[in-house]
């Protein structure tokens, strides 16, 4: 099975990678990666043969073409693409910048359409795919200050919702998953009260880890879960 995780340096992107290799020995996994490639050259490193960088800004569309040809010429095929590369700027929105709008419904909703339907051939040539979109429990349970963020991710989850019944037929499933806080540099710019705050929010009272989200990612992904598509899970330690 051949794998695309974009963001693949990132927390959540690179413990996906980790996992798909840990628990599938089949597994090939391409890590999407622009400027920064530090935890993904390691993971690469400690896979050699099973895992690959590859160049990918996911708010260009040459930049898709490219990678998914890389890709296809290397494995010949594509049978999984998880949607992870994201960002936030947080604003209130009487006061937010139009490039803090423009940047987080870039990164987070536009590169997922462009990555959809980037792959979205190859896997229809294929007779089989899985689409795994990141979105974000801020979809349905958005806190102050990410009217960009929340808009961007409610639309990841009706673009999940509506590209699955579009390739339902064609053996390809698309499904979205709602991570609540989970442990990665995303969550840096929280300080210590901060986080005690959120921790006291949440039924569980702890962050999630990336393989807890991971592990979601790999059974959408199985071939067993063919019947799953357009679903939105949210793992979020019981929030919602
Ligand atoms: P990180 O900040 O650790 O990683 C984000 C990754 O996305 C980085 O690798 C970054 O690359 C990449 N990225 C951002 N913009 C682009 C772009 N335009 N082109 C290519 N790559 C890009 O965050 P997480 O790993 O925590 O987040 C992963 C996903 O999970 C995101 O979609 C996020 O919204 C979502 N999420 C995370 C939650 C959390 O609590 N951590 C909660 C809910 C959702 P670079 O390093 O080069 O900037």
């Amino acid at each position: 099975m051949t794998i695309l995780i974009t963001g693949g340096n990132g927390g959540l992107g690179s413990g996906i990678g980790r996992y798909f290799l840990e628990k599938d020995p089949e597994a090939k996994v391409w890590l999407g990666v622009r400027s920064n490639r530090s935890q993904a050259e390691a993971l690469a490193a400690e896979f050699s043969g099973r895992c690959g960088l590859v160049d990918l800004e996911v708010t260009s569309k040459e930049s898709w073409e490219n990678a998914v040809a890389a890709i296809l010429e290397a494995d010949g095929r594509l049978d999984v693409l998880v949607n992870n590369a994201g960002l936030h700027r947080d604003h209130l929105l009487a006061t937010m910048p139009d490039e803090a709008w423009t940047s987080v419904i870039s990164a987070n909703l536009d590169a997922v359409f462009l990555g959809c339907r980037a792959v979205i051939r190859p896997m229809m040539g294929q007779r089989f795919g899985r689409i795994i979109n990141i979105s974000s429990l801020s979809a349905i349970l958005p806190p102050l200050g990410q009217t960009n963020y929340a808009a961007a991710k409610a639309g990841v989850v009706a673009l999940t919702q509506t590209l699955a019944k579009e390739v339902a037929r064609a053996g390809i499933t698309v499904n979205a998953i709602l991570p609540g806080y989970i442990a990665t540099e995303a969550l840096a710019h929280m300080d210590e009260e901060a986080a005690k705050r959120a921790k006291a929010g949440i039924p569980m009272r702890r962050f999630g880890t990336p393989a807890e989200v991971a592990s979601a990612v790999l059974f959408l992904a199985c071939h067993d879960a063919g019947y799953v598509t357009g679903s939105a899970l949210k793992i979020d330690g019981g929030i919602f």
